[in-house]
């Protein structure tokens, strides 16, 4: 027997399967998708067990050495799915194998095995164990060999030895060490320390936390470690993040006839086990979630799972909670505000069949249910599916890849869908369902744009237009709740010389540095320079530079300049970065400890409190100016979003937009709440772009601190592309990127727009492999972003 392993190197030349021989004592328990440590020339590296091949290998072979998993982290799909990316996203097998695993099974991390029952192990396994625990790589192969049953019974659980960071959640307690009672307890002469002993000797072990509690001291607890009586321990906290909260049970609603429609045709795919896609388009506040809810639950009646991914920054506790609501313990919760031993556990929850629901951000596309029932992606229009570093993917492509290996139903909600799913659901690639009305029959808010232009004119330099003043001021005196709303795409705050124009750029990069009131410096965004704010103008010597641009700090200042009787809770990247701010923020805002809420794109999505009546978008054409194609897309759905978040119940909600450009289609359609105007027209200029979803479009990125070099090779690539593309494509380019120059590295790139190109993918991976030497040898970069969500 032998086995085919992807090897841990980074390296493009053994992005390919090595075939080891599988030592006798591994036979019995090596299975696909476990991780191992193999001889790889001088060294001993990790690798990922893809094959196992039950016959006599033609050349000899090295052996694997050890295995670092008694049960495997991956699942035979994902091993598949992981052999199909690597094949169609020109991405390394290992580095897509990375990606699917959650932080604290990579690496350097050891696995560790718990034993749960002492009492039902066999005397000769029992020593192995120290304090309960042992190491993986402490273990012979005929060890776990022996142990795998009890695994299975759950007599031994894993996990992990979280290293460095985080480490297991641990509290302090003690335990008795004392085996006859009597002698111990005449020897001491404090009460308090007798009756602690006492306590400790009933219980066993019990936390310094209980013990202060009780009324025990740490000096008497010390006094009676220092007699050796008891020891102090550390043990494992429960990590599960929601632990502290109880849910409030939520039962089904009865639908009304647009969700029931969609619920009908959703639940027939679900039965019949087809692998059919729908486009659920609903307003915000159609009840899209509650479609969600009821389908899921019909899924685990059959049971299957389910999962479902929501942009992280509607991953909002009020999300959460309705799912928790609805499935209690069968839902794992998976976000970036997790510790890397809770998602640790989340993950091993879904792996083990505990949780039947997954509720995550992009990565839970690869959350490990063996019988998926129905995938869901909620928001599918958000570029944060796309990830955007190496390897890159689409949690939506891959979303709809696991619903065919599993026959299953895909659901993408949204009440803005990407043009390019909606141009699916025109043809009938996708079934379209339409809810049209809000379910809780409240009606719309109504919209209106503010032309701040006029406002100038009018002698108005304020942040506030007349209007949206004499609302707040409305508002507040009436006792109901606000959000205003800062566009911070393209609006950061930088330097500006009155008198000669000068703006401090980085000098790494062709980018203005960002101005950090908090610090009083300057950063850049891209490369992390940062430098004291100067007092004078570089350029010119003059004492009038100042800062340009507004942030949510400057405009919570004058919210309280400007409103009576104003109470703000400010959310942006700086009120939030703590753990478990963003939740406390949401609670004081949901109880009523503030009447305005002002915050960045992080408030736009999945707020749902009834006491909003009103919502001002301060600045809604930030986004329009960017040098995007989706521009105009981005800020129609932008708008829709926040306007969704006023009345939400039985309170009129009203919402107001301030633009210079009220004219623009987008901000016009957004007002009207009108998706399919702002379709067709999108639609037409897209067409006339030769831009998605008419065309695809793969963007070529190169750079290299020589400009010459990086004109020379583009010449290479450009060439290498007309070579293979028809000339029905366009191969655009080469030109410098937006921001041509980052971290000294000139950046130049090239768009490829194609309907259909057979030959492409061959020689993008010929690039990709070409350059991918030419780094290693002179630093020269590429990299290839297949439907790119951002061009520059
Ligand atoms: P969406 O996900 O489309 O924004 P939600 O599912 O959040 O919409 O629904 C909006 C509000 O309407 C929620 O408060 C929800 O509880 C309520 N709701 C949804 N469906 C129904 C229904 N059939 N009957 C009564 N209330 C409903
Ligand atoms: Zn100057
Ligand atoms: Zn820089």
């Amino acid at each position: 027997m032998y086995a085919k392993v992807v090897v841990d190197v980074n390296a493009k030349r053994v992005d390919k399967l090595f075939d080891y021989a599988v030592p006798e004592q591994l036979t019995d328990i090596l299975t696909v998708g476990m991780r191992v440590v193999v001889p790889f020339g001088p060294r001993k590296i990790q690798g990922y067990i893809i094959e196992l091949v039950d016959e006599m290998h033609d050349k000899p072979l090295k052996s694997i050495l050890h295995i670092q998993d008694m049960t495997p982290e991956l699942n035979r799909e994902l091993i598949q799915l992981s052999e199909w990316m690597q094949q169609t996203h020109i991405a390394k097998r290992i580095a897509v194998l990375d990606i699917m695993l959650p932080r604290a099974v990579k690496g350097k991390y050891h696995k560790v095995y718990r034993l749960e029952e002492p009492e039902s192990i066999s005397d000769e396994l029992y020593p192995m164990f120290s304090q309960n625990i042992v190491r993986i790589n402490t273990l012979s192969a005929d060890d776990i060999k022996a142990l795998q049953p009890y695994i299975k019974d759950g007599i031994v659980t894993e996990d992990v030895e979280v290293k460095q960071q985080q480490k297991v959640k641990t509290v302090k307690a003690v335990e008795c060490n004392v085996s006859n009672l009597d002698d111990a307890l005449d020897s001491l002469r404090s009460d308090k320390q007798k009756s602690c002993l006492m306590m400790i000797y009933d219980e066993g072990m019990l936390t310094l936390k209980a013990l202060k509690e009780q009324g025990y001291s740490s000096a008497v607890v010390n006094g009676l470690v220092a007699k050796n009586m008891l020891k102090k321990i550390d043990i494992e906290d429960n990590r599960d993040p929601y632990r502290h909260r109880d849910f409030v049970q939520d039962s089904k609603k009865i639908l009304r006839d647009e969700q029931q429609t969609a619920y009908t045709a959703i639940r027939q795919a679900i039965d019949e086990e087809t692998h059919e896609v729908f486009l659920l388009h609903g307003i915000t506040g159609s009840g899209k979630t509650e479609v969600y809810l009821q389908t899921i639950a019909d899924v685990l009646d059959k049971g299957q799972s389910a999962l479902m991914l929501v942009p992280e920054i509607a991953l909002t506790p009020q999300m959460v909670e309705r799912f928790k609501a609805r499935f209690g313990d069968l839902v794992a919760v998976m976000h970036s505000g997790l510790s890397m031993g809770e998602r640790y556990d989340e993950w091993r929850k879904i792996r083990k069949g505990e949780a039947k629901v997954c509720v995550g951000a992009r990565s839970s596309v690869f959350a490990p249910f063996d019988n998926l029932g129905l995938i869901i992606i909620d928001e599918e229009h958000e570029a944060s599916y796309k990830q955007e570093d190496y390897p890159r993917y689409h949690a939506r492509d891959i979303a709809l890849w696991r619903g065919d290996y599993h026959h299953c139903p895909v659901i993408l909600g949204s009440a803005t869908p990407s043009l390019e799913s909606y141009a699916r659901a025109e043809k009938g690639v996708y079934r379209l369902l339409t809810l049209t009305k809000r379910a809780n029959q409240f009606p719309v808010p109504s919209v209106n744009v503010v032309n701040m232009r006029d406002e100038l004119a009018a002698g108005n330099r304020s942040m506030f237009s007349e209007v949206l003043a004499s609302a707040i001021n409305d508002r507040i005196q009436k006792g109901e709740q606000i959000v205003l709303f800062l566009n911070r795409r393209g609006h950061a705050q930088f330097l500006l010389c009155r008198d000669c124009g000068h703006v401090p750029n980085c000098p790494n990069c062709d980018i203005s540095l960002t101005y950090h009131k908090a610090t009083d410096e300057l950063k850049c965004h891209y490369c992390g320079h940062k430098e004291h704010k100067p007092l004078t103008c570089p350029n010119c010597d003059s004492e009038h530079i100042r800062e340009m641009g507004i942030g949510t700090q400057k405009v919570e200042e004058l919210i309280y300049q400007h409103f009576e009787g104003a109470k703000v809770i400010r959310m942006d990247n700086d009120t939030t970065s703590r753990k478990g701010a963003h939740e406390q923020l949401l609670e004081k805002f949901k109880n009523q400890e503030a009447n305005i809420l002002l915050g960045t794109q992080m408030i736009a999505k999945g707020l749902d409190f009834p006491n909003i009546t009103l919502v001002g978008v301060l600045n809604a054409d930030t986004m329009l100016n960017l040098p995007d194609f989706r521009s105009s897309e981005r800020t129609f759905q932008l708008l829709t979003q926040v306007s969704g978040r006023a009345g939400r119940a039985d309170k009129e909600g009203h919402v107001i937009i301030q633009t210079y450009n009220p004219e623009h289609y987008a901000i016009q359609y957004a007002k009207n709440n009108d998706f399919l105007g702002f379709y067709r027209e999108e639609m037409s200029y897209r067409k006339i772009g030769k831009y998605p979803p008419y065309y695809y479009l793969i963007n070529l990125t190169f750079s290299h601190t020589d400009m010459k070099e990086v004109l020379l090779e583009s010449k290479h690539i450009h060439q290498t592309l007309l070579n293979h593309l028809s000339p029905s494509s366009y191969v655009l380019g080469p030109a410098p990127c937006a921001i041509a120059r980052i971290n000294n590295q000139y950046r130049f790139q090239i768009i490829i727009k194609f309907k259909s190109e057979p030959e492409l993918l061959k020689a993008l991976t010929y690039l990709d492999d070409y350059y991918y030497d030419q780094f290693v040898k002179n630093k020269f970069s590429l990299s290839i972003d297949i439907n790119p969500q951002m061009l520059m």
